[in-house]
């Protein structure tokens, strides 16, 4: 049950050997390593969503789990894994697979189809195809910029990802799919610093000027405890903190949803 969605999300983890190709300092997953997806079972994938997609909606999923009433309805598909899902390296097979099974069983549009990713492989062009994939599912990328300048991600997300690559990421999904920026504020040594704050709105009053379309900024900091070494350097930004930011980023005119 997704708080953040309101709703069931049923999530689709490419990873679970726990590989990605960054390291976020807030990063929950458990034994974490550097790498890429391992090769899909694509017959697996298809059995246990239709599994689970039968238990929710003939079964009793709701029943056995106590959900509220008013919350028993599936809300978002997410490829979310335990690592980048855009390493996967039949990554467009599977998001074409995923989109099949939900149309078969009639989520959609009702339940939104979602990809989230650190962005960082979208200039591969098997990653491009996935998109297209997505939007012809009305699908939508959620995509993750912790920090404008390239020392703030090498500090939080310890990846080497350049001004140039992120802008030319964000470019290209935004002209493939719905693109949505999706923001970790963290208290931790100088992330968002003043510097760091105005930087990133910088960056998003950029995209404005070269017209590169972003449907939505969410913003949000860290519910559950890291499992990084750094974890204990770390704590949440409060409601009323997101809250400030995300009013400085409407002004920019876009629109912004902030989750503690
Ligand atoms: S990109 Fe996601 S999975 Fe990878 S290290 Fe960061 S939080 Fe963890």
């Amino acid at each position: 049950m997704s708080r953040r969605a309101g709703g069931l999300s049923i999530g689709i983890n490419f990873n679970p050997n726990n590989a990605c190709n960054w390291r976020c300092v807030y990063c929950q997953v458990p034994d974490l390593q550097r790498g890429t997806a391992p090769d899909m079972d694509f017959a697996k994938l298809s059995a246990e969503l239709n599994f689970v997609l039968d238990y929710v909606l003939n079964g009793e999923f709701f029943d056995d789990y106590q959900v509220p009433v008013e919350q028993r309805q599936i809300k978002d598909l997410a490829i979310s894994g335990n690592g980048e899902s855009t390493s996967l390296k039949h990554f467009d097979q599977a998001v074409a697979l995923i989109g099949e099974i939900g149309r078969q069983w009639g989520l959609f549009p009702d339940c939104r189809f979602i990809l989230i990713s650190n962005g960082s492989l979208i200039h591969q062009s098997h990653v491009q195809q996935g998109l297209k994939t997505l939007a012809k599912f009305n699908g939508e990328v959620w995509f993750k910029i912790d920090s404008a300048s390239a020392a703030g991600r090498e500090l939080i997300n310890h990846c080497s990802l350049s001004d140039r690559q992120l802008m030319t990421n964000l470019e290209l999904a935004s002209q493939l799919c719905t693109t949505r920026i999706q923001t970790c504020m963290l208290h931790f040594q100088n992330a968002w610093s003043s510097d760091e704050q105005q930087a990133y709105l910088d960056l998003l009053a950029r995209l404005k000027t070269q017209q590169i379309k972003i449907a939505e900024v969410l913003l949000y900091s860290v519910a559950r405890q890291s499992f990084q070494a750094e974890a204990t350097e770390i704590s949440s930004y409060s409601l009323a903190e997101l809250e400030t930011m995300a009013e400085a980023i409407r002004a920019l005119g876009y629109s912004v949803k902030a989750t503690p």
